[in-house]
């Protein structure tokens, strides 16, 4: 079993690696972002609240978030370990993500770090196009990313495996697994 987060900036690359790291791990991709724009795409009223805070690149509050999360956890193929990709993104997620495993008896086993330099992830950012990647959305997000976000990293610290995210997607899976091998 393996209970995994991702963290890293925007266009760290977390959701390309979440893809293939959940492949090969057999676990499922678990990715706030993308549980989030599949409720705006169906216009859920969580997607409507939520809609709000992505255009703007700011959090979507707690409150929302860790029911959303809450739940997604609880369905069945989450029973055998999970990639987060996203989430937690500050302490207080972190909190209740410890809270929801320990209710279960379950702990993380690692917390991820892909490493990347911030001039390189927004221009991979501008380059991917997505509805919130407008310059100045990207700049709210890098900023939301260092003072909210990685504060995990201290968080997170006795079990934090740092790679570098720099270069080809399986060559920086293949040196997650490999730290991941280490580690365990
Ligand atoms: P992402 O796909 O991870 O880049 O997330 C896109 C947007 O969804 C973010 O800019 C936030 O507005 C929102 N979001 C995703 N994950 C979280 C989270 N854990 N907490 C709050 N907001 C989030």
């Amino acid at each position: 079993m393996t209970r995994l987060v991702l963290v890293g900036p925007p266009g760290a690359g977390k959701g390309t690696q979440a893809i293939t790291l959940s492949e090969r791990l057999g676990i499922p991709h678990i990715s706030t972002g993308d549980l989030f724009r599949a409720h705006v795409g169906e216009q859920t009223p969580l997607g409507q609240e939520a809609k709000r805070y992505m255009d703007s690149g700011e959090l979507v509050p707690d409150s929302v978030t860790n029911e959303m999360v809450r739940e997604r956890l609880s369905e069945p193929d989450a029973k055998s370990g999970f990639l987060l990709d996203g989430f937690p993104r500050n302490t207080k997620q972190a909190e209740v993500l410890g809270q929801i495993l320990a209710e279960n008896e379950l702990g993380l086993d690692a917390v991820i770090q892909l490493k990347v330099a911030e001039d390189v992830v927004v221009n991979r950012l501008l380059a991917r196009g997505r509805a919130d990647d407008n310059e100045e959305v990207i700049r709210r997000r890098q900023q939301i990313y260092m003072s909210e976000t990685a504060p995990l990293l201290e968080y997170y610290a006795d079990i934090l495996i740092t790679v570098d995210g720099v270069g080809e997607v399986d060559e920086v899976a293949a040196r997650v697994l490999e730290a991941l091998r280490d580690h365990s």
